[in-house]
């Protein structure tokens, strides 16, 4: 089918090939090997230590692989196997490929002496992207979508922990990232504030951003995800499209795990 051929012919939006990862002699990550198309919604999920948040930071190049490579929008960056050798790319080139990539924290990791505003503005202007102004400007309407029109002038601390995470959300979109990171973004907040932050993760999921979501929200994962992938002992172990994976999953340690969370 022709929607299909032109879904194949596009670059994958992020892959990440036979990564392995080490720390000392643990290893972390053992293959993995993910594809994720451009306005994807990918949810990883797995038991604590399972590996996640390294592979997010691989992602990011804020972690090298020993072996494999990730790539995104088709350009290779990182670390790949030529024969033997491992070949390591530019500096240069990892800084621009992480600039295009958006990464959301569990504990927001805000700039406490900046206002919201510019906690938002501050990314585009550090890398000369934007002016000072036009990067205010971005910043309110960026605000103004995640419903913190009115906190512009709030400091970080003023704020409560979902408001938080809605700020750290506008400050990924600020760069117009290609594909956003979500690391547990739900975990360390209160109950009752989950909701809102899911919520704006909703509207991006279904504006068609590219998003990589680590959850423990299964209702969520169901609701939003595009592919949900089960990741144990820096393995996949199962990776389906959400009704497969949470409903049927065809592997014991998937079962395990789901029996645990839901
Ligand atoms: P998850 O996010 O799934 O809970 P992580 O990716 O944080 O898992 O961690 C995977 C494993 O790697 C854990 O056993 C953790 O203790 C270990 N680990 C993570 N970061 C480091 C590090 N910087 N140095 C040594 N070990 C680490
Ligand atoms: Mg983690």
């Amino acid at each position: 089918m022709t929607t299909t051929q032109t879904l194949d012919a596009s670059p994958a939006a992020l892959e990440i090939h036979d990564v392995h990862k080490w720390y000392g002699s643990h290893r972390v990550l053992d293959g993995v090997d993910l594809t994720v198309r451009p306005g994807e919604v990918t949810v990883i999920l797995g038991p604590s230590g399972s590996g996640k948040s390294t592979l997010l930071r691989v992602i990011n190049h804020l972690e090298k692989p020993e072996i494999g490579y990730v790539s995104v929008n088709g350009e290779l960056v990182g670390v790949r196997r030529q024969g033997d050798r491992l070949k390591e790319l530019s500096e240069r080139a990892i800084l621009s490929q992480r600039s295009r990539i958006g990464f959301v924290f569990q504990n927001f990791n805000l700039f406490p002496h900046l206002t919201v505003l510019d906690n938002v503005a501050a990314a585009p202007v550090a890398t000369g992207k934007l002016t000072k102004p036009e990067a205010q400007e971005l910043a309110r309407e960026l605000l103004g979508r995640v419903g913190l029109g009115e906190k512009t002038g709030a400091y970080p601390r003023q704020l409560s922990g979902g408001q938080q995470q809605r700020v750290a959300i506008a400050r990924a979109l600020a760069l117009r990232p290609g594909i956003i990171l979500f690391d547990e973004p739900t975990s360390a907040l209160d109950p009752e504030l989950v909701g809102e932050v899911l919520a704006v993760i909703k509207d991006l999921a279904t504006s068609g951003t590219t998003l990589v979501i680590v959850t423990h929200e299964i209702g969520f994962a169901r609701e939003v995800a595009d592919r949900v992938v089960f990741i144990d002992g820096g393995k996949v172990i199962e990776q389906g499209p959400p009704a497969q994976v949470l409903d049927h999953p065809r592997h014991e340690r998937t079962r395990d795990f789901l029996s645990k969370v839901l």
